[in-house]
C-alpha cells in the first residue's frame, strides 16, 4: 500500500539543505583558520637512517646544516616508511622565569619514540616509549605523547626525536609550555566527550529499539556505531589509556580491525536498510557483498601479512567503503529513494570528515581542532543522521500500520454487513422454506387421506360381491374365522347356514340369464332382511349359493331364520314377461361351540352336508345339523327337518 512519504515536506527538505550548508561551513572554518602556534617551531631539521644502524651518539655528530634537512612543514609526514626518522627541534624557554614545558608528539600510535633533550651536547633528559611497549611507559599518563621538562630562564635546549613506526611517519611534533598545553588540552578533552557521549547515547538508543523491534538494520547501525567509536577511541589514544593499556598487540591491530568492522556493518546496514530487491539492484548488491566478503578475508589474514600494508589495505578499502555507498546511495537518492537521500548526506559527512583529517595529515590545511577532528565530528554526524533515518522508517512503519489497522477495520466492517445479510437471507429462506414444507405436508395428508379413503372403499369393495351387494366369498372366510375363535373363547355356539336356490339351472334355461341374476339380486336382499343383529353376516359364497353365518347363536335360533328366508323367498314373485316366476330355496344348517380341536372347515362341511340332505329330501326345506358336541359322523344325526312339499 503507497504511504504518503512525509520527506516531500519542504521543511524536511529544507533541512537536508541546512545539513549540507553546515557541512560547507566546517570546510570553510577548517580552510580559513587563524594559525594558532603554541610555542615558534623555527629551525626544525630531519634525518633519515635507511639502514636503521645510526646511535645518538652519530646523530650527535651530524651537522645540522649540511647531514639534516630543514623541515618544510610544520608537521612531517614522511608517509609509510620502514626507515628510522630523526628530528631535531628548538626546545626554548623565551621566559625570564624557570618554565615547565612539555613536548606532545600529537599521534599515538607510534612504534617507538625516543625523546632527548639536550643542552649543547649534553644530555638532559631521555624517554623511551611507543606503542608497542606498555601505556605505563609514557612519561605524562595521557593519549598523545608527552615529554616534559622545566627549562631554565632564557635556556636553549633541543630536541631529537628517534622515530620508528610501521604506521605513518607522522609527525605532529609541538612544543608547550605545560600551563598552555592544559589548558588547550582541557577544551579538547570536554568536546570528545561530547562527541563519545553522544555516540554512546545513539548506540542504546538504537540497541534498546532493535530489542523492542527485532529490526536487523537498528542491530546493524549499533555494530557500526560501536565500530566508529571503537575506530576514534584507538585513533585518539584513549582506548590504550583507559581500556586496553596493557595489550599492546590489541591496540596494535585495532585501527585496522575497527575500520574493517566498520566497512562491514555499514554495508550491512545499507543492504538491510534499504531494503533493496534483488532483480532491480543485483550490481549494488553485489558490490555490498563483494566489499563484505573482501573485508571479512583481510581481517582473517591480518595477522599474516605485514602490518604497514595491512594498514595500507585498510586505506585503500576505507577509502572504497566510503566511496563506493556514496555513490550507491547517490544513484538511488536521484532515482527518489528518499531514505538514500538521508543516507547520501550521512555519507557525505563521514567523507568529508575523513577527507579533512587525511588533508590535514598530508599538511595541506592548517592544524587545528576542526580538521584533526574532523573524521570523528563527521561520523558522529552520520550516525545522527542514519539515527534519524532510522527514526523516520519507524513513523513510516506507523502510518503503514495505522492504513493498514484502517483498512483492516474497513474489511471487518463489510464483513458484519455481509454476514448480517446473508443470516436475513437464511432466516426468509427458512421461513420460505418452512411455508412450503408446511404446504406440502398439508397436501400430502390430503392426499393419504384421500389415498385411505380409497383404499378402506377398494377393500370394501373387494368385500363385497359386485351382483348383489352382500359380502362376497373372501369377507365370509375371514369373519368365519375371526367369530370361530372368539365364540370358542366364550364358549359360545356359532351356527352357519348354507342357502342354494333350487334347481337354478332351470330358471336360467327358461328365463335367460340376466333374470337369473335378478333372482340372485333379489336372493340377497331377503337374505339381508332375515337378520337383524349387526354380527350377522351375510354372503354369497358362489354361483347361487349363499351363507348366513350367525355367532353366539343355537341351532334352533339359526333354524328360525332359515326358515324365515325359506319362506320369504317361497312367498317371492318375479315378472318375467307378464308372467309370475317362483323358485324356492334348500337350506343346510350347523351349530356348534367351536373346540380347540376343531376347525371352521368342521362347520362348513356339516351345513355343507345338512344342504345335501335337504336337496336329497326333496328341495325347499330346511335341515339342521346339530353337532356342538362331537364331531360330524359320515351319517349326521338330524335333529330337525322342515319338508314343505315343492310347488
Ligand atoms: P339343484 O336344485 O340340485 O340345486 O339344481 P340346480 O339347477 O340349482 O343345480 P346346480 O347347483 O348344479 O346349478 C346351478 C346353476 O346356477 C348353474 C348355473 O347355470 C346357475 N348359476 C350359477 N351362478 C349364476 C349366476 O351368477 N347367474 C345366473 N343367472 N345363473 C347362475
Ligand atoms: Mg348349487
Ligand atoms: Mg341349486
Amino acid at each position: 500500500m503507497p504511504i504518503k512519504d512525509h520527506m516531500n515536506n519542504p521543511v524536511k527538505t529544507s533541512l537536508l539543505k541546512v545539513l549540507l550548508f553546515m557541512l560547507l561551513t566546517i570546510n570553510m572554518a577548517g580552510c580559513f583558520q587563524k594559525k594558532s602556534v603554541p610555542e615558534a617551531q623555527a629551525s626544525m631539521y630531519w634525518l633519515e637512517d635507511k639502514t636503521g644502524t645510526m646511535t645518538f651518539d652519530d646523530i650527535l655528530k651530524q651537522d645540522l646544516s649540511t647531514q639534516w634537512q630543514a623541515a618544510k612543514h610544520r608537521y612531517p609526514n614522511f608517509g609509510f616508511s620502514s626507515s628510522i626518522f630523526w628530528l631535531s627541534l628548538p626546545f626554548e624557554n623565551k621566559h625570564a622565569i624557570e618554565t615547565p614545558m612539555l613536548l606532545e608528539i600529537a599521534f599515538p600510535l607510534h612504534d617507538k619514540i625516543d625523546v632527548y633533550l639536550v643542552d649543547s651536547d649534553k644530555v638532559v633528559a631521555n624517554y623511551h616509549t611507543g606503542d608497542l611497549l606498555p601505556f605505563n611507559s609514557r612519561p605524562l599518563n595521557h593519549r598523545s605523547f608527552l615529554f616534559p621538562q622545566t627549562v631554565a630562564p632564557k635556556e636553549n635546549l633541543r630536541a631529537i626525536v628517534r622515530l620508528q613506526s610501521t604506521d605513518t611517519i607522522y609527525l605532529p611534533v609541538k612544543v608547550w609550555k605545560s600551563h598552555d598545553f592544559f589548558a588547550a588540552d582541557q577544551n579538547e578533552v570536554f568536546l570528545l566527550g561530547l562527541f563519545f557521549g553522544f555516540l554512546s547515547i545513539m548506540l542504546i538508543y538504537n540497541l534498546l529499539l532493535y530489542f523492542s523491534t527485532h529490526q536487523k538494520s537498528y542491530l546493524y547501525y549499533v555494530f557500526f556505531t560501536g565500530a566508529i567509536i571503537y575506530f576514534q577511541l584507538t585513533q585518539k589514544g584513549l582506548g590504550y589509556q583507559y581500556l586496553w593499556p596493557e595489550k599492546t598487540f590489541f591496540n596494535h591491530m585495532s585501527i585496522p580491525l575497527s575500520a574493517f568492522i566498520a566497512m562491514i556493518t555499514s554495508s550491512l546496514f545499507i543492504l538491510n536498510f534499504l531494503n533493496l530487491k534483488k532483480e532491480s539492484h543485483a550490481k549494488i548488491i553485489f558490490t555490498l557483498k563483494a566489499g563484505i566478503g573482501i573485508s571479512f578475508f583481510i581481517i582473517a589474514i591480518g595477522y599474516f601479512i605485514p602490518y604497514e600494508i595491512l594498514l595500507q589495505l585498510t586505506a585503500v578499502m576505507g577509502a572504497a567503503s566510503a566511496l563506493v555507498p556514496l555513490i550507491i546511495l547517490a544513484n538511488l537518492s536521484f532515482r527518489g529513494n528518499q531514505s538514500a537521500q538521508i543516507l547520501t548526506v550521512a555519507w557525505l559527512f563521514l567523507l568529508n570528515g575523513t577527507l579533512l583529517f587525511v588533508l590535514g595529515r598530508l599538511g595541506l590545511q592548517t592544524q587545528m581542532f576542526v580538521t584533526e577532528n574532523a573524521m570523528l565530528i563527521g561520523s558522529t554526524m552520520e550516525a545522527a543522521l542514519i539515527s534519524f533515518a532510522l527514526a523516520r522508517n519507524i513513523k513510516k512503519e506507523r502510518d503503514a500500520r495505522m492504513l493498514a489497522q484502517e483498512s483492516a477495520l474497513k474489511y471487518e466492517r463489510k464483513t458484519r454487513e455481509t454476514q448480517n445479510s446473508l443470516l436475513l437471507l437464511q432466516k426468509q429462506t427458512t421461513q420460505h422454506l418452512e411455508e412450503k414444507v408446511k404446504e406440502r405436508t398439508h397436501k400430502l395428508e390430503t392426499a393419504m387421506l384421500s389415498l385411505t379413503k380409497a383404499n378402506c372403499k377398494l377393500d370394501q369393495l373387494a368385500r363385497l360381491d359386485g351382483l348383489t351387494g352382500i359380502f362376497n366369498r373372501r369377507h365370509f372366510n375371514q369373519q368365519i374365522e375371526y367369530e370361530w375363535q372368539r365364540t370358542r373363547r366364550h364358549k359360545e355356539f356359532l351356527s352357519l347356514m348354507i342357502i342354494d336356490i333350487d334347481h337354478f339351472k332351470q330358471v336360467n334355461d327358461d328365463y335367460g340369464h340376466l333374470f337369473g341374476d335378478q333372482c340372485l339380486i333379489h336372493m340377497g336382499a331377503i337374505l339381508k332382511n332375515s337378520v337383524q343383529r349387526p354380527e350377522d353376516i351375510v354372503a354369497r359364497y358362489g354361483g347361487e349359493e349363499f351363507v348366513i353365518l350367525l355367532p353366539n347363536t343355537n341351532i334352533s335360533g339359526a333354524h328360525l331364520i332359515a326358515e324365515r328366508v325359506r319362506q320369504s323367498t317361497e312367498k317371492l314373485r318375479l315378472d318375467y314377461r307378464n308372467k309370475q316366476v317362483q323358485f324356492t330355496v334348500s337350506i343346510g344348517i350347523s351349530s356348534m361351540i367351536p373346540r380347540q380341536d376343531s376347525s371352521t372347515i368342521d362347520l362348513i362341511a356339516s351345513a355343507d352336508q345338512a344342504l345335501y340332505l335337504a336337496k336329497e329330501r326333496g328341495r325347499n326345506r330346511v335341515i339342521a345339523l346339530h353337532n356342538a358336541e362331537h364331531r360330524i359322523s359320515k351319517k349326521p344325526a338330524i335333529n330337525t327337518q322342515h319338508t314343505v312339499p315343492q310347488s
